[in-house]
């Protein structure tokens, strides 16, 4: 017998457990560490590392590029 709802509800409660957003940029989910603007923009640590240079003009803080919020790199 096919163990297939045990797999989808385990599925699930993963999803709602994490309620975080994959990347906007790479789409990447499942992040261990990613920068996140409070308009729900979110990108990951590669990514910003492969941008910096465009999100931020003074290395303290990011710009988000949705709503041009200033957000801090270190404490969130
Ligand atoms: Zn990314
Ligand atoms: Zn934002």
């Amino acid at each position: 017998m096919p163990r297939t709802s045990k797999k989808i509800s385990s599925y699930k409660l993963k999803k709602l457990k994490a309620q975080e957003e994959p990347c906007h940029c790479c789409g990447k989910d499942d992040l261990f560490f990613a920068y996140r603007c409070r308009c729900s923009f979110t990108i990951c640590q590669d990514c910003m590392d492969e941008n910096v240079w465009g999100m931020t003009c003074n290395g303290i803080t990011w710009e988000c590029p949705d709503c041009s919020e200033q957000n801090g790199f270190g404490n969130q």
